[in-house]
Formats: structure tokens, sequence, C-alpha cells
């Protein structure tokens, strides 16, 4: 057998979202590209998939991951869902630049959708090329694997091939695909787009689907459609938890980009702060700042809140049983948050245990970041492990926080007699200046460099030699730095 024919009948699919949801979809076939090359294949995660990359990191593989070959078992589609962007609803988006390959498995038995994205123009592409340029194509890579790497959840990203065609943004530049791993790409906005259909069968079905594939537990339960809310809404809450104790500012939260599932989706205009400042914008086209960095709990709690009215029916068929019982679970939503970022923030901290004061030490050390402009990751790095001195240095003996540092020192002293500590505080992140520099030498067709740091941050808690200038904020930060949606 040939490379091709092996690449070509070697991926497993079972298709389920193809044949039980036939109408939420097109079926779409990627657009042939004229000189698809691999750019980088994810190896540690092709393994988890059983796709060697012997056989996929070759230029047989590069034809699967640009779509020019349709590997068999694949039924290939192009989901639609609705949203609300920048708070304004849009009936209609869907799937613009990419195609469900179809639904495979790892190692474990657990699902997965494989798709492509930038594979050309589909149903849902309105004035769209449904093409993806090299730079967006790395970011996502790049900032998606990190995040995984980072214990966030997140989709991940196999594959990123450029096709050897020029798009259009601003100006040419050459095109790419990306291959993107997620547990699914059920997202607020599908549930928005089906219940604006107004057919409640319809809407069963697509809730009956996401319980089925990704809360079969709750099927017990008295108020299946009611506990579904309950699962996504915590999910997400611990989600938004996780970026907030990390520095990570999505830029893009409208509702089509919230997925069931509980995972960090659509990597656009996303970026990790170096110096602290809660109201981080870095996306060119958030001029409100909605979706600014303090922002994000609340965002999400407004999301939660568009998918509960779409599963009113569901929930009660009286409407006004329905609107209280889903009205409870959005107003859990800060709380459920709150514990979830208090329980990191105490984690990043050095704190074992649970007190009544934690909350207010984690918040006061960040206003202490703030108004000394520090940065973000390096400060929980130092104050864990250089200790007082050296953070202390770093704010020229402010009062504040010579006294924050005594209270945070009185407050270990309560610690729990505990040795297990998991590791919470990362040296590497994928830092604005890192992840432009090698995304710029790659277009220069310089790979090697996007490589090493997409290595670096797959181990993100360990400090190996020469790797320091990696940890480092830039010398000049550019306070004015804009990042963009473009793919
Ligand atoms: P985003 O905010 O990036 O998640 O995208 C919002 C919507 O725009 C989705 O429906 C995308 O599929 C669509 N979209 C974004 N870029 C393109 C493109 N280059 N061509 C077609 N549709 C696109
Ligand atoms: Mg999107």
């Amino acid at each position: 057998m040939d490379n091709l024919d092996y690449v070509r009948t070697n991926i497993k699919f079972d298709n389920t979202y193809f044949r039980e949801l036939s109408g939420f979809y097109s079926p779409v076939n990627p657009i042939h590209v004229p000189d698809p090359k691999l750019i980088c294949f994810n190896n540690i995660l092709g393994d988890k998939f059983d796709l060697s990359s012997k056989y996929f990191d070759t230029p047989e593989g590069a034809q699967l991951f640009s779509g020019n070959i349709k590997p068999d078992g694949a039924q290939t589609l192009s989901q639609v869902y609705a949203g609300h962007q920048f708070g304004g609803y849009s009936p209609q988006l869907g799937d613009g630049r990419a195609v469900l390959l179809g639904e495979i498995f790892d190692k474990e038995g657990n699902r997965f959708d494989l798709q492509l994205k930038g594979s050309g123009r589909t149903p849902y592409s309105r004035g769209g090329d449904g093409k993806a340029a090299v730079g967006p194509v790395l970011r996502e890579y790049i900032i998606s694997e990190a995040m995984n790497a980072l214990k966030i959840p997140s989709t991940r990203s196999l594959a990123a091939v450029s096709t050897g065609e020029q798009v259009y943004r601003e100006k040419m530049l050459p095109g790419a695909v990306l291959t993107r791993v997620a547990s699914s790409h059920i997202r607020v906005g599908t549930f928005q787009y089906i219940a604006s259909l107004g057919d409640k069968k319809k809407l069963k079905k697509m809730a009956d689907y996401a319980i089925n594939r990704h809360f079969k537990d709750i099927w017990g339960d008295n108020n299946p459609y009611l506990q579904f809310l309950k699962e996504v809404s915590d999910k997400q809450a611990s989600l938004i938890a996780k970026w907030m104790n990390i520095g990570f500012i999505h830029g893009v939260m409208n509702t089509d980009n919230m997925s069931i599932s509980g995972e960090t989706i659509d990597y656009g205009p996303c970026a990790f702060m170096d110096s602290y400042l809660s109201s981080r914008v870095f996306s060119s086209i958030d001029t409100g700042g909605r979706y600014a960095f303090k922002n994000q709990p609340f965002v999400g709690q407004w999301n939660i809140a568009r998918l509960a009215e779409t599963l009113l029916p569901l929930i009660d068929e009286d409407l006004e049983k329905a609107i209280s019982k889903a009205t409870e679970v959005v107003e859990k939503f800060i709380v459920s948050y709150d514990k979830y970022w208090l329980d990191g923030m105490r984690g990043k901290l050095g704190i074992n245990n649970k007190l009544s004061e934690d909350h207010s030490l984690a918040t006061e050390f960040l206003e202490i970041l703030e108004t000394n402009k520090l940065d973000f990751t390096k400060s929980f790095l130092i104050v864990n492990e250089e200790g007082s001195e050296s953070f202390l240095n770093s704010v020229n003996n402010d009062m504040r926080a010579v006294d924050w540092f005594q209270k945070l020192n009185r407050r270990k002293e309560k610690n729990l007699n505990d040795k297990n500590k998991e590791l919470v505080n990362p040296i590497f992140i994928p830092r604005n200046h890192l992840v432009e520099e090698v995304i710029a030498k790659a277009y220069d067709g310089e790979l090697e460099p996007l490589k090493k740091l997409v290595e670096i941050l797959n181990n993100p808690y360990e400090l190996s030699n020469n790797l320091e200038c990696f940890a480092n904020p830039p010398e000049v930060i550019n306070e004015s730095y804009k990042t963009f949606c473009g793919t």
C-alpha cells in the first residue's frame, strides 16, 4: 500500500452529527488547493489518535490536511449556527470557512471532531472567502496547544498546512488550513439557531444529541434539560476562571464562540497579558472593551443566559416556571465562577486550604500588580519562589505591598501540612512578542523558531537551560499592541 492509500484509509470515522442531525448542516467539500505543504504536524496529538507522524507528517499528510484528498469514511459538512456578536444578534452564521471531516476516537475511545479550518467557501460564508492566512492559523496552533499544556480545556491543533495560494486580507498573504480537533463544535449559537426555528422537536433533538455526547450521566436526572444548562454553565464558569487565573483574554466571546463542551474555542484576537491591567483589551475591533479581561466572567454569564433562553421550552411546559428555574441557574454562574477563581488564586499564591480572608488577599494582590504595572505571570513565580525581598524590590518597597506580603506570610502559617503541590504557575506562556516573532519568521519560510516555541510551551512549568529569554516579557512592552480577527 502506498502512503497516499495509507493516510486515506487509516482514519476511522463514526459520524453521528452527519447521521443524526440532518437539517442542522450542509454537506460541503473542501476546495482543492494548488500546492499543500505541512508547516507543522502535532505528533503528540497524532499519537493520541494513532495517527503516526511516520505516515501523516508527509506530503500525503499535507494532501489530507489541506482537504485535497478526502479520507475514507469522512462525511464532510459545515454546521449552521447563529450568534450574538458583540451583543448584536446574527440569525445565521455557521461554518463559513470550516468543514467537519467527521468524528474520530482517541486510544481511550473518546469521540472528537476532526475539522478543517480555512478550507474554502461554504453556504455560510456570506461575504467571506472561506480561507485563512498562515498567521492566524499558526496563532491558533500555538495558543491552543499552549492552553492544553497549561491544563485549560481547549480545542487542539493537529496540523497546519500552507496551501500554495495567496489570500487577500489587507494585502496578499500565503493561505493555510488548520486541522482542529474538538470534543465537538456545538456552540451556544447552535442552540440559538435551532431555537429560532420555533420547533420544539428539533430543539429536543439537538439537546438530546448534546447531552448524549457530553453529559450522558444526567439522563437519570428528573429534569435533564435544566441539568444540561447547569452543567454547561458550570463548565464555562470553571473555564473562564482558568482564563482569569492565567491572564488570558479570549477577545471575541460571542455566543457562537462559546462551546457547549466547555473548551476554549475560536482563537482569533486572543492573547495573554504581560503587565497586569484589569481592563486590558487586545482586539482591534473591541473598541468598547466589551470583552476586556475583567469583563470575561460577566460575558460568560450573559452568554449562558442566551443559552438558557433557548432551552426554556424543554425545561418546563409552563413558561413562567421555566424562566424561574433557568434564572436560578444563570444567577449561580458568578457564584460558581468566584469559587473556581478563588480556588485557582489560592493555589497560585501557595495557599492550600480555604479561609474567608483569602478573597481579599487575592484581589489585593491583583491591585498591587495593576498599580505597579507588574508582569502577571512572573509575579506569581517571584512571590512563591523568590520570596518577599525580590517581590518588594520590584515594587520599590511600596508600603501596601510590604503589608500585603506580611499578610500572605501570616496566612501561609495556617496552611495544611500538605506536600502534594500541583504546578500551577507557568514559567512559559505564549507571550505576544514571541508569537509574533515566530509567525513573522514562518512567513519568511523559517519554521524552526515556530517548532521550538511550540515545544517550549508544551512544557510550561519547567525551566531548562538557556530558555530564560522565553520566560520574560519583552524589554519594552508595546502598550498599544493590537490583535486581529482576520482568518
Ligand atoms: P469568528 O468571530 O472568527 O468566530 O467568525 C464569525 C463568523 O464569520 C463565523 O460564521 C465564521 O465562519 C465567519 N467567517 C470568519 N472568517 C471567514 C472567512 N474568511 N470566510 C467566510 N466566513 C468567515
Ligand atoms: Mg467563531
